[in-house]
């Protein structure tokens, strides 16, 4: 293997092997809108919206996997760490801000976040984290955004060249998916991947749930559904996800030689404020996080039994149509133009440029 193998396989980055890939990211802009994502992806046509959470989520990310890599093991060392990180991080970020205070206070808010994540999770995924690095196996465990990948074998309908124009011999009969967890940690007997996201409003119910059976399976089918009202969009993303992050630790599982173990799917949200308590006074803000483990409502009954493994074989087949649309170049939204006048195109930021925005407004006009 050469360095340059090594390095990706240490690191999670699935080497340059001419598979097509796409990225949740990309398969999550798909399912709001095709056309969103031929402009976003195809065309590369920059979006213009600014987005400061995701800025404070990158620089949240950064100095808590910081404190994950250190030696530090308590809560109180781990918010040390992440903390001096933080402020290196902060003092170089450039963002306009009303008044000296406002920077102060969205500072503040940063510091109480990395406290309540060092006091709910941080002794313990530290553990777990070095638990896992004492298998001795040369493999990154810690990113920020450490890449898992899965293959998906595209339907046979899609290979085969009859879908549309567009598909041809060249069509792959596979495509790799990539997402990323921000560290892997060992809970007992599970391997468990940890994504910080900005805040868990996008997942609905799945915040709620338990369990695929019931109204999980109905929203997640529903949304496919060109005859339903149903437009979940983020949840069925969620979905997706989560069966390319469980593939990818299974993966990682085998190179770590714990065939045993469980994988699991978790998130923190690192940008909510809805649980943030501010002392206007004292200029101090204290705040809580919550993790959701996405697994439990990703795993049906039927795929379990089978395999004893957490899958999904409605889920996966979703990602495989989802990724041979895209591949194939299906980006006509019309099939469900009404939920995608109604839920997507309000806040996007390509309808000056959209030909079915435009052509819907004049015949508003009309
Ligand atoms: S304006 Fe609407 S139809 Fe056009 S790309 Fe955006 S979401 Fe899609």
């Amino acid at each position: 293997m050469s360095d340059r193998a090594e390095a990706d396989a240490r690191d999670g980055r699935s080497p340059d092997d001419g598979v097509d890939a796409i990225s949740i990211d990309e398969i999550r802009t798909y399912l709001h809108c095709p056309r969103r994502y031929e402009f976003a992806h195809v065309d590369d046509l920059e979006a213009t919206d600014s987005d400061g959470d995701a800025d404070r989520l990158r620089i949240l990310r950064r100095a808590i996997c910081a404190a994950l890599r250190s030696d530090a093991a308590d809560a109180d060392a781990l918010a040390e760490v992440a903390l001096e990180r933080l402020s290196s991080l902060w003092d170089a970020h450039d963002e306009r801000f009303h008044s000296v205070e406002q920077r102060r206070h969205e500072r503040a808010v940063l510091e109480a976040t990395v406290e309540a994540y060092c006091d709910s999770f941080g002794e313990q995924h530290a553990a777990g984290c070095a638990r896992l690095e004492r298998t001795g196996e040369d493999v990154a465990l810690i990113g920020p955004q450490r890449p898992l990948s899965r293959r998906v074998s595209l339907p046979d309908v899609l290979s085969g060249g009859s879908m549309d124009g567009r598909t041809d011999e060249r069509t792959p009969e596979t495509v790799r998916i990539d997402a990323t967890v921000d560290y892997v940690y060992g809970d007992g007997d599970s391997i468990v991947g940890v994504r910080f996201v900005p805040t868990l409003a996008s997942l609905g119910l799945l915040r709620y749930r338990s369990r695929w059976e019931g109204d999980v399976e109905a929203t997640f089918t529903d949304h496919f559904d060109p005859e339903s009202p149903t437009v979940e969009s983020d949840v069925a993303a969620a979905l997706l996800e989560t069966s390319i992050v469980l593939e990818g630790l299974r993966s990682l599982r085998e190179r770590l030689g714990l065939e045993d173990r469980e994988c699991r799917y978790v998130q923190i949200p690192l940008v909510d404020r809805s649980n943030a308590a501010v002392n206007w006074v004292r200029g101090t803000v204290e705040t809580s996080l919550e993790a959701v483990d996405l697994t439990e409502p990703y795993v049906d009954e039927v795929s379990y039994a089978m395999s004893q493994q957490h899958r999904n074989g409605t889920v996966d087949d979703r990602l495989a149509t989802v990724a041979g649309r895209i591949v194939t170049g299906r980006f006509d939204p019309s099939d469900r133009w009404e939920a995608i006048e109604r839920h997507a195109c309000p806040d996007c930021a390509y309808a000056v440029c959209c030909p079915e925005y435009v052509a819907s407004e004049v015949r508003f006009d009309g």
